[in-house]
């Protein structure tokens, strides 16, 4: 509240102290003292004040979506992995990287060279290949999102992650398993 109020305050000087408009403000990212300079229409209508955008507020904003995003996938892609390949690392490996793939497919880059194949595949691309029908990607993710993804699938994959994971789900299932014998 202090900060709307500061803002037009220093816009209202300026304009009565110097009798002179800033017609630029840069804020942090939120809108609310922009609003309310306009709100007021502190500078009159023939010199409306324009919003320009803080690229470091900016950038911090995609990047704490970016780290939503990354920690769904995250957790998705390893449950996904691990749900289907229980009795190998590597074989969750490689499902990993080819749930990656698949997430980061578009239809101008398909990437499902490892997805598995045949009707009862879980990509739905192959499994329309084998069936012979059509089918469109709807994960169209940005480009930058797309990269910005890359190496979180790497890491993700990592075998040492994949061990930790394997004996934690391992661990787990041995115990459910001395509890319910
Ligand atoms: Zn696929």
């Amino acid at each position: 509240m202090m900060e709307v109020k500061g803002a037009c305050n220093i816009f209202k000087r300026s304009l009565t102290f110097n009798d002179a408009r800033y017609t630029k403000y840069l804020g942090d990212g939120g809108s609310k003292a922009f609003d309310a300079i306009t709100e007021e229409n502190i500078n009159g209508d023939e010199f409306q004040v324009e919003k320009l955008e803080c690229i470091v507020h900016v950038m911090k904003r995609m990047g704490s979506r970016l780290q939503r995003l990354k920690e769904k996938m995250k957790g998705q892609l390893l449950s996904d992995a691990i749900r289907r390949n229980l009795n190998s690392v590597h074989a969750m490996r490689q499902a990993i990287w080819a749930i990656s793939m698949y997430k980061l497919s578009t239809d101008e880059h398909p990437q499902h060279g490892i997805c598995c194949i045949g009707e009862d595949s879980w990509c739905g691309f192959k499994k329309a290949e084998a069936t012979g029908s059509a089918r469109k990607h709807k994960n169209n993710l940005p480009v930058a999102v797309v990269e910005a993804m890359r190496p979180v699938f790497r890491d993700v994959s990592h075998p040492d992650l994949l061990t930790l994971y394997f004996l934690t789900v391992l661990k787990s299932t041995t115990l459910v398993t001395l509890i319910s014998s």
